[in-house]
Parts: C-alpha cells; sequence; structure tokens
C-alpha cells in the first residue's frame, strides 16, 4: 500500500450513473476503511482539528477505528455532531480538516470525510445510536428552521437537558439538505432521516407546516413561554439577474428546481408536482448548487450547459462536484455570461443570448474580475435556463420580529460568536445570519449558540 496516497472509494459509473438518482459514492467497506485509518500518524497537535468548524476529536476516532471500536470512534463524534453522516458526504474537507492534514503535505491528505462516513453508515446499519438522553432542567427552548442549523442548535439543548421545540415551514425536516442537495450527493430516506430521527430521540419534538411569521411570530412564541429561541431559518430567497426574458415559461431558480425534484419528487411519473425540464438546459451560476442543479437536469435527460463567467481556476464549486459533472457529460461554457433569454410566441424559452468575458484584475473577494468583450454576443437554443446566483434570508421573519436587527443583505446581526442577536432571549446561526455557506459552518454556529442559550437560561 502507497501511503502518500488516499485509499480510493468505489463509486458508480459515470454513464450509468447520468441517468439514475443513487448514490455516487459507495463510501469505504469494512477492509478499505481500516487500510486508511492506518495512514493518520495521530499527531500530538492534530492540525486537522483546528480546520474542523464543529472541533471533531479526529485523531481520537480514527485510533478507535484503527483499534476496529467503531462504537467508540461513534460516541467521539457524537460529542462535536449531531450530523457524521450527512457532513461526511457534503463537507467541504479539502479545504477544511483534510486542508490541514500534515499528511498532505508530501502526499494526500488522509480521507476524514470518507472514514467519518464511514463510522455514521456503520452504526446506522448497526442500530447502534451513540447519543445519550439527558435529565429533564425545565426549561423550554423554541429552535425555527429545521436545517443543520437548528437541528444542531437542538441536539445539543436536548443534550444539556432543555425541553426543545423545533418549528418547520416544510412538511419534511432538514433544510437544505432535504429540499436542496440531491439524493445522488445524500440518501434523504436512508441518511438524512435516519440523522433527524437521532436528534428526535434526544427529545426534541419537530412541528412541521408552521412558518413563523404566519401561524406565529417569534413574540408570540416567548410570549407562549419559550425563555429562548434560536433563528436557522437559511438563507431560501433566489437571486436573478434582472435580465431581460427572465420572466418566460421554463425559467427556474435552481433553488425551485431543486426543491419540486428533492422533496416533491417531481422526476417520479406520480409525482403531485409537475417539473417541466426540457431538452437542453442552460444553467447560469458555477457554485455547488448550480452543479447540482446541472446534474439533477442531465438525470432528467437533458443536454446540460453550465455558463459561468470566469474561468475553471474561479469557478466556486467544489473540486469533487465539478469533477463528477464533467464525468457525467455536463458541459463547462467558461468565460461566457447571459445578457438576455428569448421566448417563442407562447412565452417559453427558446434561447439565451450570451456574451463572451475575458479576465482582468482581480477584485474585492480576490478572483479576476471578468470583463465583457464587446461585440461577442452569439445565441444559444435552449428551452430551460436554471438560475443559480446564490440566496439570501427571507425577508418574513425580521418584517415580523420585534427588535431584531439586520443588515442591509438582510442577514440577522449576531452580536457575539454565540449568535446572541438584538432582541434579548433570541439567538441566531447559520445560512440566517451569514448569507448562503455550508453545513457544516451553520452546524458550528448552531452548537455556539446552545452553548449562548444554555449560559443565559442557566445564568452561568
Ligand atoms: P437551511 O438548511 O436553509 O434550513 C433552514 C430551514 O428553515 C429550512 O428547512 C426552512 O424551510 C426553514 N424555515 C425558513 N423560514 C422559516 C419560517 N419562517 N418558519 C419556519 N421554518 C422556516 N453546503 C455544504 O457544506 N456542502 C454542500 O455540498 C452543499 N451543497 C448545497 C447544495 C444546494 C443545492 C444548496 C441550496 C446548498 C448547499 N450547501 C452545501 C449549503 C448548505 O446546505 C447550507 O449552508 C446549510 O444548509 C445552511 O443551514 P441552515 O440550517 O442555516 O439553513
Ligand atoms: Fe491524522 Fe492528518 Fe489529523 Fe495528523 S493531521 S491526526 S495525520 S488526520
Amino acid at each position: 500500500m502507497d501511503l502518500m496516497k488516499k485509499v480510493p472509494v468505489r463509486e458508480q459509473d459515470p454513464q450509468i450513473r447520468a441517468t439514475n438518482f443513487e448514490e455516487v459514492s459507495y463510501g469505504y467497506n469494512d477492509e478499505e476503511a481500516l487500510l486508511e485509518a492506518k495512514r493518520c500518524l495521530n499527531c500530538r497537535n492534530p492540525l486537522c482539528m483546528k480546520g474542523c468548524p464543529v472541533s471533531i476529536n479526529i485523531p481520537g476516532f480514527i485510533s478507535k477505528l484503527k483499534e476496529g471500536k467503531i462504537e467508540e470512534a461513534a460516541e467521539v463524534i457524537a460529542l462535536s455532531s449531531a450530523l457524521p453522516a450527512v457532513c461526511g458526504r457534503v463537507c467541504p474537507q479539502e479545504s477544511q480538516c483534510e486542508g490541514k492534514c500534515i499528511r498532505g503535505i508530501k502526499g494526500e491528505a488522509v480521507s476524514i470525510g470518507k472514514l467519518e462516513r464511514y463510522v455514521a453508515d456503520w452504526t446506522r446499519e448497526h442500530g447502534f445510536n451513540p447519543a445519550k438522553k439527558a435529565e429533564p432542567n425545565g426549561h423550554k427552548v423554541a429552535v425555527i428552521g429545521s436545517g443543520p442549523a437548528g437541528l444542531t442548535c437542538a441536539g445539543d439543548l436536548a443534550k444539556a437537558g432543555y425541553d426543545v421545540t423545533i418549528f418547520e415551514a416544510f412538511h419534511k425536516a432538514g433544510g437544505v439538505l432535504v429540499y436542496g442537495i440531491p439524493e445522488f450527493r445524500l440518501p434523504k430516506d436512508k441518511v438524512v432521516a435516519a440523522e433527524i430521527e437521532n436528534v428526535r430521540k434526544l427529545g426534541v419534538k419537530i412541528e412541521t407546516n408552521v412558518v413563523v411569521g404566519r401561524s406565529i411570530t417569534v413574540d408570540e412564541l416567548m410570549a407562549s413561554g419559550y425563555e429562548a429561541v434560536f433563528i436557522g431559518t437559511g438563507a431560501g430567497l433566489p437571486k436573478f439577474m434582472n435580465i431581460p426574458g427572465e420572466i418566460y415559461n421554463g425559467v427556474f431558480s435552481a433553488n425551485e428546481f431543486l426543491t419540486r425534484n428533492n422533496l416533491m419528487k417531481a422526476f417520479q411519473e406520480d409525482a403531485d408536482t409537475p417539473i417541466k425540464c426540457g431538452k437542453k438546459v442552460v444553467v447560469v451560476g458555477g457554485g455547488n448548487v448550480a452543479m447540482d442543479a446541472a446534474r439533477t437536469a442531465l438525470r432528467l435527460g437533458a443536454e446540460v450547459h453550465v455558463v459561468y463567467r470566469r474561468s475553471m481556476a474561479e469557478l466556486p464549486a467544489r473540486v469533487e462536484e465539478v469533477h463528477h459533472a464533467q464525468q457525467e457529460g455536463v458541459i463547462f461554457d467558461l468565460l461566457q455570461n447571459p445578457v438576455e433569454i428569448l421566448g417563442d410566441e407562447n412565452d417559453q424559452v427558446k434561447g439565451i443570448v450570451i456574451r463572451k468575458m475575458e479576465l482582468g484584475e482581480p477584485d474585492a473577494s480576490g478572483r479576476r474580475r471578468p470583463v465583457e468583450v464587446e461585440g461577442s454576443d452569439y445565441v444559444m437554443d435552449c428551452d430551460t435556463v436554471i438560475m443559480s446566483l446564490g440566496t439570501s434570508p427571507n425577508p418574513l421573519i425580521r418584517s415580523t420580529t420585534s427588535g431584531l436587527e439586520t443588515n442591509k443583505h438582510g442577514c440577522i446581526i449576531a452580536k457575539d460568536e454565540n449568535g446572541e442577536t438584538s432582541k434579548i432571549g433570541v439567538y441566531a446561526g447559520g445560512d440566517a445570519v451569514t448569507g448562503a455557506a455550508t453545513v457544516i459552518l451553520a452546524m458550528g454556529a448552531g452548537k455556539a449558540a446552545a452553548k449562548g442559550i444554555d449560559e443565559y437560561l442557566s445564568g452561568k
């Protein structure tokens, strides 16, 4: 075995997986996980942990794995994370724990994410639940939103004895984990539902179909006996380009396109919600959400073009996702930007006008600024356009909660690292505070807020 290299992970064949919604990566089996675990040096100063936003004891759980004590490995992870099977699949490890792993200096980093996934899958498949229920402490807390921020905050509070109820607008809990990230990256029933069930087993109650701000307000929740509230409502409001033609039939936001497919299973013939995915689809944008929309459209049988205004080097999506999309047949049209969408006499999309770009000087983000190439416009025929240009928080909570301060982007302002807001007893975290970010950052914020709420209510 070459210790400089990761044990490779088996995946579905690209040609086959491009036609189905089953999970792309198979994960490690027992033998592969043990081999990979042995690559960990059990560093005295484990830099990997510094890269983990929830500070999982990485060498601690890998050591247990090496000894074959998988239940104990799961217990180590459970001290820091309520969603290990999710994180093992979707976290950008290359820029976090694995990005800091000492093995990465001369060779490839330890596959920390795949090992975390292995431990979480093993425990689920063997019916072992590492989280322990606590004695009630008599305090009631409301959590708004059941995404990774809300689930983590609720789970940590329940472990400290709080009586926690999550209020969720959708009919299913999980936030982006159920409505955004597709099945082929994150299986819903097998993985997400099982991890949510573990949070429920801690005593957390989840009330779905409750839109806070409409069904009940934050102020009313507090008046009805909840002593603290955590807001983890995410950033689900899509942005558009404001170019002519965005009103034509066949233009979707990536969020709507993915929600109809993931949550409402629109790709199945008997689904209540139809989705009209055409034969030639243009996805505008280059982030993880764009990759998910492109790969979903591909699986629905379309020829898919990702149109992105910078080059491959600036593409914000995870390297693994871009690689998978390319393998499956998604076409990348780089250094190009749409300027108009064209419609036919029935107001149905029939094409998109695209302008070529070149890279100029770096902008405030440090990435080279795209500059338009004069006279380069051309028309690409297509029947569907999916806009994937980022999202911002929905204004409902801020417009219905007294004394809650937000910034110019509509994000709730957290005064400190524990997510304390301008309203006493109200904490916030995740995408609702930062704008669209990552699962693990949302979990880190939920964890910090649980600590802040505990200190506030227990007077510590
Ligand atoms: P969310 O997950 O958005 O959850 C918020 C919840 O609050 C939702 O369930 C929503 O219905 C509910 N809610 C909103 N308003 C109300 C209300 N008024 N009342 C009651 N409930 C309400 N991150 C990664 O790390 N890796 C990835 O691979 C990745 N891929 C992504 C792919 C897609 C398509 C998308 C959209 C995002 C992706 N992300 C990824 C980002 C990541 O999913 C988010 O950063 C994360 O889910 C944010 O968690 P959250 O708990 O703050 O919010
Ligand atoms: Fe193991 Fe890498 Fe962490 Fe060191 S930095 S403990 S080798 S995972």
